[in-house]
């Protein structure tokens, strides 16, 4: 049995540490590196060399042409760009949308403000697993869809979509393609030509960077109407004078993950495996959510019966484990999940959500701490008498 250990943290699809090479590259366009790009003089040059560089970083991650990446000013804003950058554009062509319920805010809320334009929004169900059925999917193409929304990996429950399967029947038809590879990026493959998609959002933060600063490939020719508009930077997609450090320091970061994919998401797939057996055969009224193996290497949720998901979190804390019940970027609503509804739970265990995301650091001495504390846990709280 394993004593208590070093804090743990279980929560890198929250956010990761930003790398130490990552920060290395980035100091010196904080420090003597300052100039703006944009500006005319010999000092320049470097920061300009820089930003190119940096798009030529991610496109060979993406195998697509340095001037098809944008760069946001996080996920959220690459989604926001993806969703009502092409729909406006578009307009004319064609009024609907579709996209699937157990997309990232970032996603739902631009297709909010869609239907709120005008447009129609078909939200598809998915199964009990997370995934979408093509069928679904096929029935839902019209004459007048302009745009197909569907995350690469989910960041509640992992399930990995079918991506290629889902574009070669949407682009055969001439409809674009987005994805939200905000989960995938760090351990999935993110050849755009392989996936077969139009636009795909990455962001930093979640693959060893730094905050603030995302990323959206844009297919050339793609129709698309900017959402920040001023002295024309990112080829007038995106304007604003460039964040220099967080270009380069995503793209070292693309670089080094997409160079240690392979070992790294076997790595982390044994370890998740052991993680959600050990859960799963350990704590009683343990259930997994998502799929079982079509799912995101480091990716382990659940949820538990007896109302016990919120208190666990808080005693894992306790136990120095940081975990969390669902999305950080919902953190403080105590409304249920819309992703573990959308599987089919009621709402009462959809806010029994416990989700445990593994990465670079972590070690199989840790998640066997982890599998080995948490029976008791649930138990205890299991056995507390049910608060009215
Ligand atoms: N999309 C997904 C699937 C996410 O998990 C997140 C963040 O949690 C985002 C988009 C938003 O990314 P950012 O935090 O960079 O705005």
């Amino acid at each position: 049995m394993i004593d208590r250990m070093a804090p743990i943290y279980l929560d890198h699809a929250a956010t990761t540490p930003t790398r130490p090479e990552v920060l290395e590259a980035m100091w010196p366009f904080f420090a003597d590196v300052y100039a703006n790009p944009s500006s005319v003089y010999s000092a320049a040059a470097g920061p300009r060399e820089a930003v190119e560089r940096a798009h030529s970083m991610v496109a060979q991650v993406l195998n697509c042409r340095p001037g098809e990446i944008v760069f946001t000013g996080d996920g959220t804003e690459a989604d926001n760009l993806a969703v009502l950058g092409t729909a406006r554009a578009l307009s004319s062509r064609g009024n609907h949308v579709i996209t699937t319920r157990i997309e990232h805010d970032a996603v739902l809320r631009p297709c909010r403000q869609l239907e709120a334009e005008g447009f129609r929004v078909t939200y598809l169900p998915v199964c009990g697993d997370g995934s979408i059925d093509l069928d679904d999917l096929a029935r839902a193409l019209t004459p007048d869809t302009v745009l197909v929304s569907i995350m690469l990996a989910n960041n509640e429950i992992g399930t990995v979509q079918p991506l290629a399967e889902i574009g070669q029947l949407v682009r055969s038809r001439g409809i674009l393609l987005h994805t939200d590879a905000v989960q995938g990026a760090g351990t999935l493959p993110l050849d755009v030509q392989g996936l077969g998609v139009d636009l795909l959002s990455l962001s930093a933060h979640k693959i060893y960077g730094p905050k603030g600063v995302g990323a959206l490939y844009i297919r050339r020719g793609t129709p698309l109407l900017p959402l920040i508009h001023g002295g024309g930077q990112e080829r007038d997609r995106r304007s604003g004078t460039e964040n220099v450090p967080g270009m380069v320091g995503m793209a070292v970061a693309l670089a080094l993950a997409a160079d240690e994919r392979g070992a790294e998401a076997e790595r982390l797939t044994l370890l998740r495996d052991r993680l959600i057996d050990g859960v799963l055969a350990a704590v009683p009224g343990a259930h997994l959510t998502g799929h079982r193996t079509r799912r995101l290497p480091g990716h382990a949720s659940f949820f538990l019966d007896g109302s016990t998901g919120e208190s666990a979190l808080v005693n894992l804390d306790v136990a120095g484990v940081s975990c969390s019940s669902g999305s950080a970027c919902q953190a403080g609503s105590t409304d249920p999940s819309h992703v573990l509804t959308a599987l089919g739970l009621s709402p009462q265990q959809a806010k029994n959500g416990l989700r445990m995301t593994l990465g670079r650091e972590n070690t199989e001495a840790e998640v066997e701490y982890v599998v080995s504390i948490l029976p008791r846990m649930v138990r205890d709280l299991q056995d507390m008498p049910a608060r009215s």
